[in-house]
């Protein structure tokens, strides 16, 4: 680009002719997929805790070295059977991130749960644990759903600590975490349960879906049977009946994806590495690092805007780059205390939560799925740093 008339913004025709989505939309061969769906039409068994689902719990356990893999229609059922699971009481309250996709919070709300919104670490974008620890002695709370934001681990070991302190569980939002691990232990061991996603924007892609893993053997129970009447090993009482089954079909698709895993993680750890190369000298651009030490899916390419810096508001950069094409994101705005109907139920968050409010307003997430080449990382980098060079002509010309 060499001329801010060629942005597409000004009408000119875009970098991409198709658009590239934030989503990772990884997703086995129609010849692949066939071969492990076919046998189905014969077997006639569709639903019900079937063979296949069957075999991917068995293949998740081995996987995340976890004794309990139970899979479930979506992860934001998954969440709301976990709180069932855990016998939390009604109108219970839960501490739990605003910054956050809004099934977080929606799924407490469906177990009759409240939401007690904490704020987050600038560094980590999760639970900072010292205002969980505030909240802890202001609020009755029933228990702490943290959530893994970008596939970086919650900071486990002080929640824990926090969460025995008052003798409360703890447990996960791990729709981003899947593959990840937090001192070397995959995620999916820790609290009392961990929740994952496998809807088609993530990395683990079922279609839909969504996996609880615990190693505790009776809470697993409690999960099977809530799950359904099929898939139980014996009968325990719950609360109510979840129906949360897992379809032969997204399992299908699921154990294709599981073997895929590690070269998906592969394939956005060299798309990552390659945007914070090429990003990270650029002024204004803060890009947000997976824990170093840690195994990560790089599923998300978080970038932070410092508008003075970059001389353009983050909205004004997402807005040139959707014309070109790039869909980024702006995950997740508004923080959930200012969604609807947690706003007017909770008013006294408003303006409690300083850290997660200014994050909303520079925070931007960048394509990296199966439709996004290397070829294309670095033309959209290339754009960015065209938009920056010359951010004080384009705001004069498109933002005045
Ligand atoms: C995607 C997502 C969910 C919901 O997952 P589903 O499988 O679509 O129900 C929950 N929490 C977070 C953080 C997510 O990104």
């Amino acid at each position: 680009m060499k001329d801010i008339a060629n942005l597409a913004l000004a009408g000119h025709e875009p970098l991409f002719d198709s658009i590239l989505p934030v989503g990772q939309l990884y997703s086995p061969s129609k010849e692949r997929f066939h071969s492990v769906f076919h046998d189905l039409f014969d077997r006639r068994y569709y639903t019900n805790h079937g063979k296949l689902a069957q075999e991917l719990e068995r293949r998740l356990e081995e996987r995340l070295d976890v004794r309990n893999a139970v899979v479930v229609t979506n992860a934001t059922l998954g969440l709301s059977l976990s709180c069932k699971a855990l016998g939390l009481p009604p109108q219970g309250k839960v501490i739990v991130p605003a910054f956050t996709f809004a099934a977080t919070v929606q799924a407490l709300t469906w177990a009759g749960l409240e939401p007690v919104f904490c704020d987050i670490s600038n560094k980590s974008h999760n639970l900072d644990p010292q205002k969980v620890a505030a909240l802890l002695e202001q609020h009755d709370v029933c228990a702490i759903l943290g959530v893994h934001l970008w596939g970086n681990p919650c900071d486990i070991e002080q929640l824990q600590t926090l969460a025995d302190s008052k003798g409360i569980p703890l447990f996960f939002d791990a729709a981003h975490a899947i593959a990840c691990r937090y001192h070397g232990k995959p995620i999916g061991n820790f609290g009392a349960c961990e929740v994952f996603s496998f809807h088609a924007t993530k990395i683990m892609n079922a279609t839909e879906g969504g996996c609880i893993t615990t190693n505790d053997d009776e809470l697993a129970e409690r999960l099977r049977n809530l799950r359904s009447s099929y898939g139980r090993r014996k009968n325990v009482k719950t609360p109510i009946d979840g129906y949360g089954r897992f379809s032969e079909a997204q399992a299908a698709f699921g154990l294709l994806s599981l073997e895929d895993l590690s070269r998906r993680c592969d394939e956005n750890c060299q798309k990552m590495a390659l945007y914070h190369k090429k990003l990270s000298c650029i002024p204004g651009i803060h890009c947000i690092s997976p824990a170093p030490e840690e195994n990560m899916n790089y599923q998300y390419v978080v970038l932070e805007i410092d508008e003075k810096e970059f001389g353009l508001s983050r909205d004004a950069l997402q807005k040139l780059l959707e014309a070109e094409n790039v869909i980024a994101r702006r995950y997740f705005v508004p923080g959930m205390h200012h969604c609807p109907p947690y706003e007017t139920l909770f008013p006294e968050f408003a303006t409690a939560l300083p850290v997660t409010d200014a994050l909303c307003t520079k925070v931007l997430q960048l394509p990296s799925g199966a439709p996004v080449s290397m070829d294309a990382v670095s033309r959209i980098c290339e754009c960015i740093a065209f938009v920056q060079a010359n951010s004080a002509d384009i705001k004069r010309t498109y933002f005045a």
